[in-house]
């Protein structure tokens, strides 16, 4: 039989599919199973008009029958089929559909290597075939036709196509599976549990059942009885016809038939989980684009959150076909935490030609199912706190980060979410914190420091909390660029209450501040030179009350980022430091006792006095003293 050539175009999928340049082989019986699928559709449909069909739905099935001495995976349909012409047409070509654009857009791109790992995400067609065969052979016999088609193709070089007579109507594809190299077991693919796995992982929720015949031992009596009576058993290999795929998904069933408890089970099963999950949130949209969605908020940080291989995420799928595991285009990382399914018929399985068309369909999908987790979880805060501070514990982090990500573009969505500590056992809102503002207080204020607790003990704490006035405490240096980004809430500023202004001082306190600055500058001078690099400045303050002294900042860089710099990745972020300023409470006994040595001429003394004050104020901001025998001796010397 004279053998015909592809065309051209068609040629070059095939040779990409046969050199299998794309990695991802295990999809070709995802992509096999979804043109029997659609040709089972197409008659079924035809069915419910044609009498003479004589099929009704529960006779449909897709069947896959492994030959291990012979090497082949046939994937059989009673579906339409194709007649001659339409098998040429279809399988000699490039389909119109997916592929072809593909191609398409492989000729536009010149394609390197990246740009062909979307053909894994989208369908690559019947071709995919060739990734695991050195032949294909296709019998098909269309409805309403005598007889049938063979189409046999062993490559690149061309196809063969011929009638032959087929009683039954339908499509088998027959696919001669290569011999293994040292690269690849392609014989794992006659292996029933491979099987089984593939269709588990791609094709479980398409609609018709996939049947295979799996071999089990089972337990039978011989007939004979042993010394006590008791009958004698040997074991035998029976073949059974079974279903292996599920069919129907848990989220394609309707809400009254599937409780919270059902779908608490399928996520506990299927992201391995042992904790309900915190939040269930399920979608069935009709619209523009439908889509439906189950998505799970877990009960608990999973063990194995950063885990390469974790199963989470968001699964993309499109008529119960696997499209894409850990999608990354429906949901921003802030919902990285997130796991579930999304399912819309609308995604079609192939490549399409407009990828963008996609992606406008995936953003809109997500930003619907965004504003539903949100609004999930304000109803959670508001409903059950302790719940939402849970939840909070294990999830919060990623809100921050999001805060901050892309210059803030996010802040407006996810502030709502945020929690902050006023104390070490309570968290507000920025808005409950700005509506319990007292009417005086103008500024939204902050501390910081590596707990919470340290944060309260700043020095600079007390003045703010003396006036009635709430602080918000942070504790880790992603706080600090949470707070510079918000900016604001409710017109009220942010205010870091150890680097800035807290608008308590009149104009004329501050003038006389820097009066006394002005006048005891040869004493500060002269504090600052014993101190070294220590400190940039030594000042007198005008906001401390009982405490004799405070390290501030000045500039950009504050304490926490310094700390937050100290640990990253480049030896110059790993020098950034802060400015540092070693204010003085000028009513502070302390001060009165530096200043009368340092006028007594006792500069030794004064100069002690000031190291102390130093590495008090060191201490309490939290900054690891650099010569601690140095100051337990001073201190010693002084008592
Ligand atoms: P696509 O499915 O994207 O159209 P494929 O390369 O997978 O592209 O298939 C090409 C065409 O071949 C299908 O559109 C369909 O018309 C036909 N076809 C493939 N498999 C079958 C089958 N099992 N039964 C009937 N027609 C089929």
């Amino acid at each position: 039989m004279a053998k015909k050539k592809f065309k051209a175009e068609s040629q070059r999928v095939l040779d990409l599919m046969i050199n299998s340049i794309y990695t991802n082989r295990d999809i070709f019986l995802r992509e096999i199973i979804s043109n029997a699928s659609d040709a089972i559709d197409k008659l079924c449909y035809l069915s419910l008009t044609d009498d003479k069909v004589g099929m009704t739905r529960d006779q449909f099935k897709i069947r896959i029958e492994l030959d291990k001495d012979a090497r082949t995976v046939t994937v059989i349909d009673n579906g339409i089929g194709m007649t001659k012409e339409e098998a040429e047409a279809n399988l000699g070509v490039i389909a119109k559909s997916g592929t072809n654009a593909f191609r398409q857009d492989l000729d536009a791109k010149k394609a390197d290597e990246e740009d062909l790992s979307i053909i894994g995400q989208f369908g690559v067609g019947f071709y995919s075939a060739f990734m695991v065969s050195d032949k294909v052979t296709v019998e098909t016999r269309k409805y309403g036709e005598d007889t049938g088609v063979r189409w046999e193709s062993a490559g690149a070089d061309g196809y063969t196509v011929e009638e032959f007579d087929k009683p039954d109507v339908g499509t088998r594809v027959i696919m001669h599976i290569k011999p293994d190299t040292e690269e690849e077991i392609y014989s794992s693919y006659l292996e029933t549990w491979k099987i089984k796995s593939l269709v588990k992982k791609y094709s479980d929720y398409v609609r018709w059942p996939i049947e295979m015949d799996i071999e089990h031992q089972e337990r039978k009596e011989t007939g004979e009885k042993d010394d006590q009576g008791n009958p004698k058993y040997e074991f035998e290999t029976v073949t059974k016809t079974e279903t292996i795929n599920s069919m129907v998904p848990i989220w394609q069933r309707s809400k009254t038939e599937v409780s919270d408890e059902d779908c608490a089970n399928f996520f506990k099963e299927t992201y391995r989980e042992t904790k309900d999950p915190a939040v269930i949130l399920r979608v069935n949209a009709e619209g523009t684009i439908s889509y439906k969605a189950m998505l799970f908020i877990p009960g608990a940080e999973p063990m194995d959150a950063y885990a390469e291989n974790r199963k989470g995420g968001i699964t993309l799928y499109s008529n119960g076909v696997m499209i894409m595991e850990k999608s990354k285009d429906i949901l921003h990382s802030y919902f990285d935490f997130v796991d579930g399914i999304v399912d819309s018929p609308d995604l079609s399985l192939n490549i399409s030609r407009e990828m963008l068309q996609h992606t406008r369909q995936l953003h809109v999908i997500g930003t619907s199912l965004e504003k539903k987790l949100k609004a999930e979880l304000l109803k959670m805060m508001k409903e059950d706190r302790p719940k939402y501070e849970e939840f909070y514990r294990n999830f919060g982090i990623h809100f921050k980060a999001g805060v901050c990500d892309e210059y803030g573009r996010y802040k407006d969505f996810l502030k709502e979410l945020l929690l902050f500590y006023t104390s070490e056992d309570h968290q507000v809102t920025l808005k409950e914190y700005v509506d319990a503002m007292p009417e005086s207080q103008q500024k939204i204020y902050y501390a910081s420091a590596d707990t919470v607790k340290h944060a309260m003990d700043l020095p600079q704490c007390e003045e703010v909390r003396n006036r009635g006035y709430e602080i918000i405490y942070l504790n880790s240096a992603i706080d600090q660029m949470v707070m510079e980004t918000l900016h604001e809430e409710g017109g009220k500023q942010f205010c870091n209450i150890v680097t800035e202004d807290l608008g308590f001082e009149t104009e004329e306190e501050k003038k006389a501040t820097e009066e006394r600055n002005e006048e005891n500058k040869e004493l500060l001078d002269f504090l600052k030179e014993s101190l070294g690099d220590r400190v940039a400045k030594v000042r007198l303050s005008g906001k401390l009350i009982s405490q004799p002294c405070a390290l501030t900042t000045e500039g950009p860089i504050t304490l926490e980022m310094e700390r937050y710099f100290r640990a990253g990745p480049s030896e110059e972020m790993r020098k950034l430091r802060a400015t540092r300023v070693l204010e003085i409470n000028p009513s502070h006994a302390a001060y009165a006792a530096l200043k009368a040595a340092y006028e007594q001429g006792d500069k030794e003394k004064a100069a002690a006095y000031a190291k102390i004050l130093a590495g008090e104020a060191e201490l309490v901001a939290g900054v690891e003293l650099e010569d601690t025998s140095e100051f337990v001796k001073l201190i010693n010397d002084l008592l």
